[in-house]
């Protein structure tokens, strides 16, 4: 399988589904934070980057392979922005005929200030946007968006999404320590959200290698300072443990690169996680994959995480990036 993983656990979303409609890294941010790797080149065109009939055979035959309480929630979640893909509004309908299992979208947000995406997300059952800032500055210094998706347009886009949406809409807030942990960043995504309206509001740190080698997550101080701002409905989420279902790989190769591509690990991790193969296969599979290029380390955190190696992690704090923040 190529567009469909999983399921993964997820602390929100159970044991989920995914659904990747978009090539790595399809977006118009290019998040301090991401664990993708840097977004070359950005881009806001929105296109069938991926066939649709080709996304939904895989996920009639990921569905017809698992038994009911095998999966909790099936989940469109790129390795870019979803909502690019000029078909998600038929993908998520055509996953709602196929089960009954709720549909959620993880998306930046950045593009329901338009009628159409709106339109489109509305069947899903939860719809999960960014909002990292509270003012155009920080949103640019830490979301760095594509011109056309402005930090007006997407305060606007939410606005406007609560107001028609039926759904479920959590909007995550990712704390970068320094940037968006101070008490007047917090009070104006605060502001922001008080005008959204969303069910809830789930803060999130980076775990996973960020892009940006300068990117910390906040401190326990800056974690409580974010609850107590963002108000009751902000909960702190804490990575899920739990399996990874590989059925769908047709080999370590395969489920490595599966795994990879999508959420870069440290070694242990991988190793716990493909525990049906030895410790010892799984290690030689990763130095062959950067052997002929499709995997690489990345240092984080003290960490060695391994990841797909098309994603482009500076190995320096700047490289290439005149004006970063530290
Ligand atoms: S975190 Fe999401 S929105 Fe930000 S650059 Fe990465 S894929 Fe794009």
């Amino acid at each position: 399988m190529k567009f469909v993983f999983g399921p993964v656990p997820s602390r929100r979303l159970g044991q989920s589904l995914g659904i990747d409609p978009v090539p790595l890294k399809t977006c118009n941010w290019n998040c301090v934070y991401c664990q993708l790797g840097r977004t070359i080149p950005l881009t806001n065109e929105r296109r069938e980057y991926i066939p649709r009939e080709e996304i939904i055979a895989e996920v009639n035959q990921a569905l017809t392979s698992h038994q009911p309480g095998e999966i909790d929630w099936v989940t469109l979640v790129g390795s870019g922005e979803t909502t690019l893909h000029s078909s998600i509004g038929w993908l998520i309908r055509q996953v709602k005929m196929l089960t009954h299992l709720p549909v959620a979208v993880i998306t930046n947000g950045s593009l329901l200030y338009l009628p159409e995406i709106r339109s489109e997300l509305s069947p899903a059952d939860a719809v999960l946007p960014s909002l990292d800032a509270g003012n155009a500055t920080l949103y640019r210094k830490i979301n760095r968006p594509h011109p056309e998706v402005s930090f007006k347009r997407l305060v606007e886009g939410l606005v406007a999404f609560r107001k028609e949406y039926l759904g479920k809409l959590w909007v995550e807030v990712m704390l970068v320590k320094g940037l968006n942990d101070t008490e007047t960043a917090l009070k104006e995504i605060a502001a922001a959200l008080k005008s959204i309206q969303p069910d809830e509001v789930h803060i999130l740190q980076p775990t996973r290698p960020p892009v940006e080698t300068w990117v910390q997550p906040p401190d326990e101080e800056g974690l409580l300072r974010a609850r107590a701002i963002l108000g009751d409905i902000a909960r702190v989420i804490h990575p899920a443990s739990g399996s990874f279902d590989l059925s769908g790989a047709e080999s370590l190769v395969d489920a490595v690169v599966g795994i990879i591509t999508r959420h870069p690990m440290c070694e242990d991790e991988l190793i716990e996680t493909l525990k049906h193969f030895s410790p010892g296969e799984v290690s030689a599979t990763l130095t062959e994959l950067e052997k002929c290029g499709k995997a690489q380390v990345v240092k984080r955190f003290g960490t060695r995480f391994w990841s797909a190696s098309p994603a482009h992690y500076p190995d320096h704090a700047g490289e290439g990036l005149p004006g970063h923040p530290m």
